[in-house]
């Protein structure tokens, strides 16, 4: 018996979840310490940033590492809480319950995929729709271009063909979608819900009204007219529930009138054995791989130089003896900035020989913004070496040495006649 009634325990904090995992996906792209973001995919560079690192194509392996440790981290989610990030996170979710409040607000009603009431308020309705469409179809292009930029150019008219093309294809599905799926989109078209039913297990958190409970149900029919979803508690468990707690919230609210604590609750599994039930080998060995790939990843990361040097034989122009003497040898040089701050290089060249050998071309103050690539073209001169012998370009931050790389010198054209 309770005298406090616990008519809004659930449904706040839900909200408040919900729109702190939207306004984060909504915002992420806006946040852009020293001009860099800190997620986005750059294709002029082919690189992604991520939270500070800036990951070219090549590195590709740590972005997958990236996304396999998400992924064993979002099953691991499953397998214990069930369904809550469609509840209690979903950017779907916050949408649907945005439409269903603005329906109510505008004394509407939905009749299957039809809306009746005051037309002028059904065209209010549908433009809410579009607008909010083209803010997640922006919002999704904001991870490739920065929102300064993409603003710039829509307004400019210089958005490209595939921007423009994406934009309007993803809002015209999300209005699709808001217009006539909402719900049917969690509980039919959604791949995830159908996954976690796989995966789920009899420890996963779920909402219950337990059977000792059964007696005191009035069956009011609370739970099931508060539920999103269409679903009626009182059955037993669902694969379309998104574990959001209205049930609950409903029967505590009509309990309260009674002065009786409700009869709804979460549970982890549908036995309520507990959260000791938690300890599965399966939950183990997801939680060892998620804690092992995490270690991997940051110790990759964390080790990641600051910039890279790559050297090749240039195959336009021939090494050759110079009237002095000396050899020429040509290579293309290719540095990339991997730090978050513009940065200025110089790249110079050692040889294990005595005689000196000096790099000429654009080699001295190379600046390069974050991420950025650039290609130099560059001549090593020098006393003729023997064939195959081995030189070292090195790229030079400051006085620190960043990166290097090897390189042979070519055989020379035997002499004109
Ligand atoms: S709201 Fe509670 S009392 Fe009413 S039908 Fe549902 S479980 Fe029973
Ligand atoms: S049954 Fe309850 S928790 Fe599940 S979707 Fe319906 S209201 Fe939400």
């Amino acid at each position: 018996m309770t005298d406090r009634p616990l008519t809004t325990f659930i449904g706040p904090r839900r909200r408040a979840l919900q729109w702190a995992t939207t306004l984060f996906i909504l915002l992420l792209p806006w946040v852009r310490p020293d001009g860099v973001s800190l997620v986005r995919v750059d294709l002029p560079t082919l690189s992604l940033h991520l939270f500070g690192q800036i990951l070219r194509i090549e590195e590709l392996y740590l972005f997958l590492f990236f996304t396999l440790t998400l992924t064993l981290g979002f099953l691991l989610m499953t397998l214990t809480f069930g369904r809550v990030w469609c509840g209690w996170g979903c950017p779907q979710t916050t949408l649907n319950d945005m439409t269903e409040w603005l329906i109510r607000r505008l004394h509407l009603k939905v009749n299957g995929n039809s809306l009746t009431g005051s037309p002028s308020h059904q065209v209010l309705l549908h433009g809410i729709y579009l607008t909010l469409s083209l803010l997640v179809a922006a919002n999704l292009l904001w991870y490739f271009i920065e929102p300064p930029r993409f603003f710039s150019e829509l307004l400019h008219g210089k958005l490209d063909m595939i921007a423009s093309g994406t934009l309007l294809v993803v809002a015209a599905t999300v209005y699709l979608d808001l217009a006539f799926l909402r719900r049917l989109m969690c509980r039919d078209f959604c791949p995830y819900g159908r996954f976690q039913s796989a995966l789920a297990d009899q420890s996963t958190l779920t909402l219950l009204r337990p059977d000792v409970e059964i007696a005191r149900c009035i069956d009011c029919g609370a739970c099931a007219r508060a539920c999103p979803m269409g679903i009626d508690i009182r059955d037993g468990e669902q694969i379309a529930c998104i574990n959001c707690g209205r049930c609950l919230d409903a029967c505590r609210q009509v309990m309260a009138r009674r002065n009786e604590p409700g009869l709804i609750r979460y549970s982890f599994g549908r036995h309520a054995t507990g959260a000791g039930a938690l300890i599965t080998p399966r939950r183990l060995l997801l939680t060892g791989a998620t804690l092992a790939l995490t270690i991997m990843l940051l110790f990759a990361v964390g080790n990641r130089s600051s910039a890279t040097l790559k050297v090749a034989h240039s195959h336009t122009v021939a090494s050759r003896l110079l009237t002095d003497g000396q050899q020429a040898t040509f290579f293309n040089l290719w540095v990339n900035n991997r730090a978050k701050l513009t940065t200025m290089y110089r790249v110079q060249v050692r040889s294990p020989d005595p005689s000196p050998l000096s790099v000429k071309g654009p080699v001295a103050q190379i600046l390069l913004k974050p991420g950025e690539n650039r290609r130099l073209d560059v001549v090593v001169v020098g006393s003729p070496l023997p064939q195959g012998r081995d030189i070292e370009f090195i790229l030079v931050d400051k006085e620190t040495i960043v990166a290097s790389a090897a390189a042979q010198l070519p055989a020379l054209p035997p002499p004109a006649e």
